[in-house]
């Protein structure tokens, strides 16, 4: 996403996100409107009262009328000034406490269900990642962004054409008080937006690490890591560092704007000097009375001081959000996963057509024209140093990656070419960094297959399968010592894990080495039993451990990002290879136990 070169400038991001907002939230928009367009007529309305009050009282003054003559234009002063101070509350209210949460709401789920349609390979750029955070942040920003634009539409544009009108019809060069309020505001304005665009795109992968270092510091799951080998200060100064930058360009671009608004205040103090010298002018050679001169100096002071709040505030602020909103804009424009629809079909195998993957931001592949077929009931072990591309080729066997080069047939579904969600049906996964949900541990298993709810016997069922031991831990026990509940100890996190991947119904199922705090013992009896569930569906198991590895019908050796061997344990061993090399090293774990087990 952050490749997009393509530039935004206010005018296309505002008619972008107007349509967005008034989605999100029909009916408000409209009222905010509304109550925008009354509000902006009824100061208008104000200034005409006033000036009938100021004319009525000095005809009075000058004898020419009396007490009852002014008591009218008050009272309608009084009733514009009143009705005025209650739109103005009930749209304060409507606009930040109603508005804003019901968008926000709304607006979040949207990015939500956009992030559930992109591919997923986009979460391993870091591009993509920034622009992320910066569009979850353009959240709120759109519909603050919106209600400027509302503000500045339906509130001041009413108020600036009627008050522009009434100056008009009292003396047209009096219009010039409007330009003399509003062009120098501009000016500046536009610097300022470069300012603050640039400022978002240089803080955004700032915010990121220092929120990341804030959470090794402050998050349960480092501290015990961060403590003990006393990396604390080291992360505490990597996160003083990245703040330091953050507020240092923060800074920068705060100077700058200052100096920008020291000019703005002064033109619009000369810009109200030279308009009230104009009204003087008219007054003293009788072209307005003395109760349209107090009138439209009074509003002056207003129309100036909306001006500034516009430019300074309003414009202030969406130039400072430009970039968030930008970031969310693009994210709801990326290219969709999208597809034909279909489901895989198990009997069908799944095959590898010499497919090749390049993670983004890369240049080298970590899969190199693999092919490969898994036939229908076949458990296949995938063995290999670390960086040889397992984890990988596994992500492409799933259809979780589209490969760059060649075809997946996933059950005879071109991965590349069908919908996600028809990809993913009948597939079921547990990976190395599998996820602890802080919920309760039937929650935590049946979370695989919501459609087909929690079965208490068949997670009881898968729980035993994956060798987890119940003791007295109940279904419903809560995994998390954050919400009143306990803990569990890495090993039966991991069997917990593998249970949730054996309760999604499935005809392929793959499980990426989520074994590593289990001893290689207890994880060959897991793999034992799990060969025989695994009986009549495609298996994919990579694995360190060549005992383990063993069980399945082939293996296949990664190295580099290529298949270097593939074959029975018996073919492999004969060979002589790599996987002989590693079945040595490990051989003593298992034949202990083999000897063991023959006693
Ligand atoms: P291990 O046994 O350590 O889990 P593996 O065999 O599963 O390793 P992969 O995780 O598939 O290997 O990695 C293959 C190659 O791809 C490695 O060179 C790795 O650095 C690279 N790689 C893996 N994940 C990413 C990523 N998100 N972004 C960029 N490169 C990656």
């Amino acid at each position: 996403m952050n490749t997009e070169t393509k530039k935004y400038s206010l005018l296309k991001v505002i008619l972008r996100i107007i349509p967005i907002q008034f989605k999100s939230a029909p009916w408000n928009c409209l009222l905010e409107n509304t109550l925008g367009i009354m509000n902006g007529l009824s100061f208008t309305l104000t200034v005409a009262a006033t000036q009938k009050l100021f004319d009525a009282i000095s005809g009075a003054a000058a004898g020419k009328a009396d007490f009852w003559d002014c008591l009218s234009p008050l009272l309608i002063l009084a009733a514009f000034t009143f009705g005025q101070q209650i739109i103005n509350g009930v749209q304060n209210f409507h606009g930040i406490g109603v508005l804003l949460p019901k968008s926000a709401g709304r607006l979040t789920a949207l990015i939500h269900q956009k992030l559930g349609r992109i591919d997923p390979v986009y979460f391993e750029d870091t591009g993509f990642l920034d622009d992320l955070n910066k569009a979850k942040e353009g959240v709120r920003a759109i519909t603050m962004f919106c209600m400027i634009v509302f503000v500045c539409v339906s509130f001041y544009g009413v108020y600036f054409v009627s008050i522009g009108a009434y100056l008009f019809r009292l003396k047209p060069v009096l219009i010039l008080t409007l330009l003399l309020a509003f062009l120098p505001a501009m000016a500046a304005q536009t610097v300022n937006i470069k300012v603050f665009t640039k400022l978002e795109e240089q803080s955004a992968p700032l915010r990121r690490e220092s929120a990341y270092y804030q959470k090794t510091i402050c998050d349960r799951e480092y501290f015990k890591e961060t403590r003990i080998l006393g990396a604390f200060t080291f992360f505490y100064q990597r996160f003083e560092e990245t703040l330091m930058l953050l507020t240092g360009k923060i800074w920068k671009a705060e100077r700058k704007t200052a100096l920008l608004q020291l000019l703005l205040d002064f033109s619009s103090f000369a810009g109200m000097a030279l308009s009230s010298y104009m009204l003087f002018r008219a007054t003293m050679a009788g072209e307005i009375t003395i109760g349209m001169f107090a009138a439209v100096f009074a509003a002056l002071g207003q129309i100036f001081g909306i001006m500034q709040e516009i430019v300074r505030q309003h414009i202030g602020n969406m130039n400072r959000d430009m970039g968030k909103v930008v970031n969310f804009i693009r994210l709801l424009a990326m290219p969709e996963r999208t597809g034909t629809q279909g489901i895989p079909d198990f009997t069908k195998g799944v095959t590898a057509k010499d497919i090749s993957f390049t993670y983004p931001g890369r240049d080298k592949p970590a899969i190199s024209k693999v092919s490969l077929e898994i036939a229908p009931g076949e458990t296949l072990a995938v063995v290999g140093e670390n960086g040889a591309g397992k984890s990988t080729l596994v992500r492409l066997l799933t259809g979780i990656y589209r490969p760059s080069e060649g075809k997946v047939l996933l059950g005879g579904l071109d991965t590349a070419a069908a919908s996600a969600p028809g990809v993913y049906q009948g597939v079921s996964g547990v990976f190395q960094k599998y996820q602890r949900y802080k919920m309760t541990l039937q929650e935590n298993v049946a979370i695989s297959d919501v459609s087909a709810g929690a079965d208490p016997t068949r997670i009881r069922s898968v729980l035993s399968e994956a060798g987890f031991e119940m003791g007295g831990r109940k279904l419903d026990d809560m995994l998390s010592p954050e919400f009143g509940g306990v803990d569990l100890s890495g090993g039966q996190w991991q069997r917990a894990a593998i249970a949730r991947g054996l309760y999604r119904v499935n005809g392929f199922i793959v499980l990426d080495e989520p074994t590593s705090a289990i001893d290689p013992i207890e994880e060959t009896k897991i793999y034992k039993q799990f060969e025989q569930l695994a009986r009549g569906k495609c298996a994919v198991v990579v694995t360190h451990r060549i005992g383990s590895a063993r069980l399945a019908d082939r293996i296949v050796v990664m190295d580099g990002g290529r298949i270097a061997d593939i074959g029975t344990h018996e073919e492999l061993m004969s060979r002589k290879g790599k996987y002989a090399e590693m079945w040595e090293k490990q051989a003593q774990w298992y034949e202990r136990q083999e000897e063991k087990e023959s006693v």
